[in-house]
């Protein structure tokens, strides 16, 4: 645990990562993480004897609240209308269902503290959240940057790669000089998440050239489907190639800026080559940011 402004305290297992923020009149919790378990309770004992009147929810992900139950069933869960839908169809006693939430934004006053909950739209997952303290300059937003580490794999499981890619841009609109990610040992600042950006559109402007590099039908021309286990497979096959050709572009340019690249790289290839097939507007990065004309 560290304290990070005036009230706010950054608490890490060093795998995941979150805040809570003491005010005069209570305790908020942000995400409940369950590999913290009680140890967030005590962290909080440490600092306050008040009560944890609020939980908020980053997202849906169980590795991020499912430790919700241990805190007071008094405490107002708040969480986006989309994390709210999720958790109602889910049915999972760990995450019980938001009694606040909210479409764009919301602003929790507590006492002396301030949050501005913003929805940049979906990304992460559908309700995934900013979280904004202005009076200490802290901006949260979970699962998409890591500071000084590549993302979690298949670009952080995006469910929303366009719109993961315009939340980043939109994050950067913040004042802040600390980021908190959600995970790592450390927290992060804005170099972090301009960082963030520049890989996310490195990634998807190699996974163009590559893929009109060598075309589907350029790639059957020059191996045949003899080399393949049939016209099924030749795709799977064509990604490979291609996410290979991804990966040698990057790696060497990023390999340093990004802890464990190594690991995950092919998996943010392969990820944005199919963003690309299957959901991604054909102009180029940033021009095709929703939030860039704002
Ligand atoms: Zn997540």
């Amino acid at each position: 645990m560290k304290q990070i402004g005036d009230g706010v305290y950054f608490v890490s297992d060093t795998a995941y990562a979150t805040i809570f923020v003491v005010s005069d009149k209570g305790v908020i919790v942000v995400d409940p993480l369950p590999t913290l378990g009680k140890a967030y309770l005590q962290a909080i004992a440490e600092v306050t004897t008040l009560p944890v009147t609020h939980i908020i929810y980053s997202h849906d992900h169980l590795d991020h609240i499912g430790a919700a139950k241990l805190f007071p069933a008094s405490a107002h869960i708040i969480a986006q209308a989309e994390t709210r839908r999720s958790l109602e169809m889910l049915h999972d006693p760990r995450r019980p269902v938001p009694d606040i939430s909210f479409d764009q934004t919301y602003l929790l006053e507590l006492g002396n503290q301030q949050i501005e909950l913003f929805y940049p739209g979906p990304n992460h997952t559908p309700g995934n959240i900013f979280l904004y303290l202005p009076r200490q300059k802290i901006l949260m937003w979970v699962d998409v940057v890591y500071p000084g580490y590549a993302p979690y794999p298949k670009l952080s499981v995006s469910t929303d790669i366009a719109g993961t890619m315009a939340a980043n841009k939109k994050a950067l609109d913040y004042d802040f000089d600390i980021f908190v990610g959600g995970h790592v040992d450390h927290i992060g600042n804005r170099k972090d998440v301009e960082t963030s950006l520049a890989f996310l559109i490195a990634v998807e402007e190699s996974a163009r050239q590559v893929l009109v590099e060598k075309t589907f039908p350029d790639y059957l021309k020059a191996t045949g489907l003899a080399t393949t286990e049939g016209i099924w497979f030749a795709h799977d096959d064509y990604e490979k190639d291609r996410t290979n050709a991804c990966y040698a572009q990057l790696f060497p340019a990023w390999e340093k800026r990004l802890q464990g690249l190594s690991r995950s790289l092919k998996s943010h290839c392969w990820a944005m080559l199919v963003g690309l097939a299957i959901s991604l507007p054909p102009a180029t990065i940033p021009a095709s940011l929703p939030g860039s004309s704002k």
